[in-house]
């Protein structure tokens, strides 16, 4: 344990340090997660002068677009899009250019700080990549909001077809350890994740890259995932919640308890102050009614659901926003509903 006088010390402590972008070590990390559940809004409280100092009041609002669901080669034991399970998820080839566009609207109209075209795919065909490039090139002449890209593993040349077309960033989560990457996945590794945001980084995007917490990992792997984080210098963390699909072989697991989901955020906040940490996939159903006090660590959200789920919806999340004191951020200044 770390000897301080008092455990809301050691929170300020690891917030003064954050400040100066100093990270907390592995064992000052696994003290957040292993706090008690009365510790958590003390720590809570330390976070938030991370968030306020590097992000104001501002909220950074993402929209995703699933650009081609279901029937994905892959076996991400979390993911109803795998055809190796039997799920409801939706499945639909590639969209149009014009529905992406039109999709893209639609997020700036809600508020959107970033659009986020996703397929679920092994990795992108050159068909996709023709899509996807040529509908970046028209949301950013016409539309005028930043795109993010999701489309699975990529080569040098794809990233760089990308990155010529305007994709600001491209997002590729590790998910979680390296050390239970194989038990959570097996159709790729977890190396195979770490090259492609190399790939992406070199071609000029900016990297998202997070995670999903609930899969049964020890405090440990929260831990690495987090560092992990840094090392391929994401400059974007969304910080997912498993919320159990029917018919995913993670469908039996229970969703997180919302304090210690609290103290995750936080966590991520100390060790990547100066990122967009969004409180991502998940946070209906983790945080429930505590779900405004994530807004007080993570800067940033999804809104208009998530790729196989639904969220509470954009007017909810704005007046959520507009109850925390707190403003979305778009392209160009803050956004006036
Ligand atoms: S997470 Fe992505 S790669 Fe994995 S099964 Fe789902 S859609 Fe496919």
């Amino acid at each position: 344990m770390i000897s301080t006088p008092t455990a809301s010390s050691l929170w300020e402590n690891l917030a003064d340090n954050s400040l100066q972008k100093i990270a907390p070590t592995f064992s000052e990390a696994m003290e957040i997660l292993k706090a008690p559940r009365e510790d958590t809004l003390s720590i809570v409280h330390a976070a938030y002068r991370v968030r306020r100092h590097f992000h104001g009041n501002k909220v950074r609002i993402h929209v995703l677009q699933n650009a081609k669901s279901g029937a994905c080669p892959e076996d991400c034991g979390f993911c109803s899009q795998s055809s190796k399970y039997e799920t409801p998820a939706a499945q639909y080839p590639m969209m149009e250019v014009e529905s992406l566009l039109e999709g893209a609207r639609k997020a700036k109209e809600a508020g959107a700080w970033k659009y986020c075209m996703v397929t679920a795919t092994r990795g992108p065909s050159n068909r996709d990549l023709d899509v996807i490039c040529e509908a970046t090139r028209r949301i950013k002449q016409e539309v005028g909001v930043k795109v993010c890209t999701s489309l699975g593993l990529l080569t040098a040349d794809k990233a760089k077809r990308l990155a010529e077309a305007g994709v600001d960033r491209f997002n590729h989560n590790l998910e979680t350890s390296k050390r239970l990457y194989g038990k959570i996945v097996s159709t790729h590794s977890y190396e195979d994740r770490v090259q492609t945001t190399k790939f992406a980084k070199e071609a000029g995007m900016e990297i998202c890259s997070g995670g999903i917490i609930g899969m049964g990992e020890e405090l440990e792997d929260v831990v690495e995932l987090c560092f992990a984080l840094r090392e391929v210098g994401a400059t974007s963390v969304p910080v997912n919640f498993l919320d159990p699909r029917p018919g995913t072989p993670f469908s039996h697991l229970k969703t997180v308890e919302p304090y210690f989901a609290l103290r995750v955020l936080s966590l991520f906040r100390f060790v990547h102050p100066e990122v967009d940490v969004r409180s991502a996939g998940g946070r209906e159903v983790t945080f429930r009614s505590l779900q405004p006090l994530a807004l007080y660590v993570a800067n940033s959200i999804f809104t208009n659901g998530y790729l196989t789920t639904s969220g509470q919806g954009e007017n909810a999340d704005h007046q959520m926003i507009r109850d925390m004191g707190m403003v979305p951020e778009v392209a160009g200044g803050e956004f006036n509903a």
